[in-house]
């Protein structure tokens, strides 16, 4: 018997990467600027609270919005570095990784038909999610020569004042553009002239290396219409132990809780201790480490520059996006410096069409790989230059 899929799983089509890893398979010497994990462990005092839980046998299901310590801890912590302020009671809900707090999104707020438009080039998972809520796609393309923010005249070019919602992530995966709050407010404008729902996934927030973060929802009218979507893969190294927030409205996260609570009940418990002690006593961890990127990320943007590629000064995530030479496609190239040299990155296509031409390189390796993987990227351009 074969199964019948849906159509709606028959309609995202399978991942564009997998091939890659396939190749990367067939060699052993392989170094990765393709994965978008952090090299680092996860700090060790949470590690410690997160042993100490279960040798205490505090193993049971918490509350299913999280544990109320830790939904306060998460309100003090967006209050003090994001000027946000959200009612642990009603207004957070602790999920599975922020993937899972995506999903609920999408689940609850997009219905059949809706029009979600999504700032492009764009993490992979927002298209497969508006998909299997049963909207419809809008691509908002971003483009280099705006260092890939997000602008007025491309929602307006695109026909995103007639859509539902918008999505849209700073800093950014792929490209690692981020936006300030001067560049945020028109968007925030155009959002509130047009009644658009926000997601803002700002799971990247910390590792912002050029001044502070700003959450759109910060901004007038805008905690109202705005979902904001965080956890601890990126910036606590935490991606393993799946926890991540979303902050919204009461009715908002009450309705993504009730979906919540009947399909996952509460997120892991060892990794709620995790994430509690992590924004007790982690906060110089979390520092060496984005210290350690944005070295690792001038590193990698010189060594493009002296190749002769061209790349656009990203400013946060751990990524950056440079151009592919010229003869080149995206898929071409990445595919050619994986054969031939053992680099993995990935084509800038699989974040939507308007990355095609550009690589997502991936700094969250050590800086001896990188540098050797800059090394054999140069030698890669070099002969088929
Ligand atoms: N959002 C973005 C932009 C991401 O890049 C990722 C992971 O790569 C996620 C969400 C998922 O994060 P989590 O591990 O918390 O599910």
């Amino acid at each position: 018997m074969t199964f019948e899929l849906s159509d709606r799983v028959q309609a995202v089509p399978p991942s564009g990467i997998r091939r890659f890893f396939e190749i990367a398979e067939e060699r052993d010497d392989v170094i990765s600027l393709g994965v978008g994990e952090p090299d680092f462990a996860t700090p060790w005092a949470a590690r410690d609270a997160a042993i100490t839980s279960l040798e205490q046998g505090k193993t049971s299901y918490t509350a299913n919005r999280g544990k109320r310590e830790l939904r306060e801890a998460i309100a003090d912590y967006v209050a003090d570095r994001f000027e946000l302020g959200y009612d642990p009671d009603e207004e957070i809900i602790v999920t599975a990784g922020a993937s899972e707090a995506v999903d609920l999104a999408f689940r609850a707020f997009v219905n059949p038909g809706d029009t979600v438009a999504i700032a492009q080039p764009a993490y992979i998972s927002y298209e497969p999610g508006v998909i299997f809520a049963g909207g419809e796609v809008l691509s908002v393309p971003t483009r280099e020569e705006d260092d890939f923010r997000l602008t007025v005249e491309g929602l307006e070019e695109a026909g995103a004042a007639d859509a539902d919602v918008l999505v849209l992530c700073y800093p950014n995966n792929p490209t690692g553009a981020i936006m300030t709050e001067e560049d945020l407010k028109p968007i925030a404008e155009f959002a509130r002239e047009n009644d658009l729902t926000v997601f803002s996934d700002e799971i990247y927030a910390e590792l912002t290396y050029d001044g502070e973060h700003t959450s759109i929802a910060s901004l007038e009218g805008m905690r109202e219409r705005t979902i904001v979507f965080n956890g601890f893969s990126k910036a606590h190294a935490m991606t393993g132990l799946r926890l991540g927030y979303a902050l919204g409205p009461a009715d908002a996260i009450g309705a993504m809780n009730k979906i919540h609570q009947y399909t996952m009940l509460s997120a892991p418990t060892t990794a709620q201790y995790a994430a509690l002690e992590a924004l007790d006593t982690c906060d110089n961890d979390v520092a060496e480490m984005v210290e350690e990127y944005d070295r690792r990320r001038r590193f990698v943007l010189s060594r493009f520059r002296e190749i002769g590629m061209d790349v656009f000064e990203a400013k946060g995530a751990f990524y950056c996006f440079p151009e592919v030479p010229e003869g080149f496609t995206a898929e071409e190239f990445a595919e050619g410096v994986l054969r031939e040299q053992g680099v993995a990155v990935v084509p800038g296509d699989v974040f939507g069409d308007v990355g095609e031409g550009h690589l997502r390189v991936s700094y969250a390796t050590g800086l001896e790989d990188l540098r050797k993987a800059l090394n054999r990227i140069e030698a890669f351009v070099a002969d088929h230059a």
